[in-house]
């Protein structure tokens, strides 16, 4: 399969299987911004719960959800106002606007992200149509609103363009009303804004989006060993999901790469696939941020944020982050999962031949754990399927499906990635079997009714 249409072929069915939307549609659509639909949300709430899971499974972090709206001096003490600025070109010709980052990667020309360098476009032409392009503009991605009745400025705030910072500012608050000892870390997961220049590329750059990020407090002399283990532990959960390795890459930031802020940094990058079989792209960041952002806040709001060492002696906590975009993960695990099988492999008469697509989800992140499949619609069959609904339903997500042919209804679960179908056919009326379909497998086994809730709990039991 050529990976390029993969990733066509995955925007689609996401749109025509109720995964994503793109935003106010009927009004002509707003750039970069989509909606979740029926089952977006499932596949969505899955993973940022997976995540959760992942950071509450370690005894030493703990949980926050700070406000999307914060103090303006914030943004001034973490570099935001400052530096949180994009390179914009525009071509003079075709009106096209370029990153001038991007446009010089394009080139195979490394740009110099030091602060203060300056992006030398002397000899780029517009990648459209050769036109000649404008200066360099400095561009702030932060979304800008006003608190208050009063639209001025000394009433202006921004929409945080990453949760970071309310993990940041509340870490004393933390600390003291969990009693916490150090080293230890703080997750949150929350929307961040951020008014990209050139968004594009489906979910994977978008003007709202949603970060899940985990901030570790340690003390500088155990921080290299935490940043390596919070590497390791990132890889981890993205197998334990069943991501392919292959599709994964771990990339180590040059010295001039490196954020302001940044000691040291790893991207983790998956196979977007946007263009061609190897397109890398970042999905995840492990940072080793230093003292920088507490130094920060401690200068800014004229709060002391250090905390004891073993001999009583005041320190600032270093941190190491780790901050994925959870739209970026929806993006990764469904084009991760999705694969298609040419011929078909179902054994129906109608569906031999066809191609066949099925979503390899992880069954911890599928948004249908089971489909309910009654041979008929007519009573007493359908009684009895609803019978298996409501025992079910309570603790799975489900649907009930009586709609076409057998063969069908198992293709559309293929397709959103359900990992059991629940066949409900004239013998259950008799015997109480129903027979239950493994999604990759294509197995069939037949199970008593009252055996169903014990056996799903184990299918289930992550
Ligand atoms: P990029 O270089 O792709 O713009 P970044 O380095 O600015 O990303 P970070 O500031 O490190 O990204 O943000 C952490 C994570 O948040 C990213 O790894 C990504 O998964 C997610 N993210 C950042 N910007 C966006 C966006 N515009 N849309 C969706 N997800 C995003």
């Amino acid at each position: 399969m050529q990976q390029e249409r993969k990733f066509d072929k995955v925007v689609s069915l996401a749109k025509t299987r109720g995964f994503v939307f793109p935003s106010s549609e009927i009004y002509g659509g707003l750039g970069s911004i989509y909606d979740y639909g029926p089952l977006g949300v499932e596949l969505k709430n899955n993973i940022k719960k997976a995540w959760w899971d992942f950071m509450n499974a370690r005894r030493d972090v703990v949980g926050l959800d700070s406000g999307i709206l914060m103090h303006p001096k914030i943004w001034e003490a973490s570099g935001h106002v400052q530096g949180f600025n994009d390179p914009l070109v525009d071509c003079k010709k075709c009106k096209s606007r370029f990153r001038a980052d991007h446009l010089l990667e394009n080139l195979g020309i490394k740009p110099d992200f030091r602060p203060g360098a300056k992006i030398d476009l002397a000899d780029v032409r517009c990648p459209e149509c050769g036109g000649e392009l404008t200066d360099i503009r400095q561009f702030n991605l932060m979304f800008k609103t006003f608190i208050g009745p009063l639209e001025e400025e000394a009433n202006q705030i921004y929409l945080r363009p990453e949760t970071a910072q309310g993990i940041y500012v509340n870490f004393l608050n933390v600390k003291e009303s969990m009693r916490l000892k150090m080293p230890f870390g703080i997750a949150q997961i929350g929307k961040a804004f951020r008014n990209e220049i050139t968004p594009g590329n489906f979910i994977f750059r978008m003007r709202e989006f949603e970060q899940m990020e985990m901030q570790y407090f340690v003390e500088e002399k155990e921080a290299k060993k935490v940043f390596k283990n919070w590497q390791e532990l990132r890889r981890e959960w993205y197998l334990s999901l069943g991501i392919d390795p292959k599709n994964l890459k771990f990339r180590e930031h040059a010295k001039d790469e490196l954020a302001h802020y940044a000691q040291a940094a790893i991207d983790i990058e998956y196979n977007f696939a946007f263009s061609g079989d190897d397109s890398f792209k970042e999905l995840e960041g492990v940072h080793h941020r230093g003292t920088w952002d507490l130094s920060q806040h401690q200068k800014f709001s004229g709060q002391k944020l250090t905390v004891k060492d073993e001999e009583n002696k005041d320190y600032l906590p270093t941190v190491i982050e780790t901050s994925i975009g959870a739209d970026r993960a929806f993006l990764a695990f469904l084009m991760d999962a999705y694969t298609e099988i040419d011929g078909g492999r179902s054994t129906t008469t109608e569906s031999i031949k066809e191609k066949e697509v099925v979503l390899k989800l992880h069954p911890k992140l599928a948004p249908i754990k089971i489909a309910i499949l009654p041979l008929s619609k007519k009573e007493p069959l359908a009684d009895k399927a609803k019978e298996v609904y409501e025992l079910l339903v309570k603790n799975y997500r489900i649907q009930y499906d009586e709609t076409g042919s057998i063969g069908k209804r198992y293709r559309r679960q293929d397709e959103i990635g359900t990992p059991y179908c629940v066949t409900v056919d004239f013998d259950t009326l008799e015997n109480n079997q129903v027979t239950v379909r493994d999604r990759d497998t294509m197995q069939q086994e037949h199970l008593d009714i009252a055996e169903l809730k014990n056996y799903f709990q184990k299918k289930f039991d992550f």
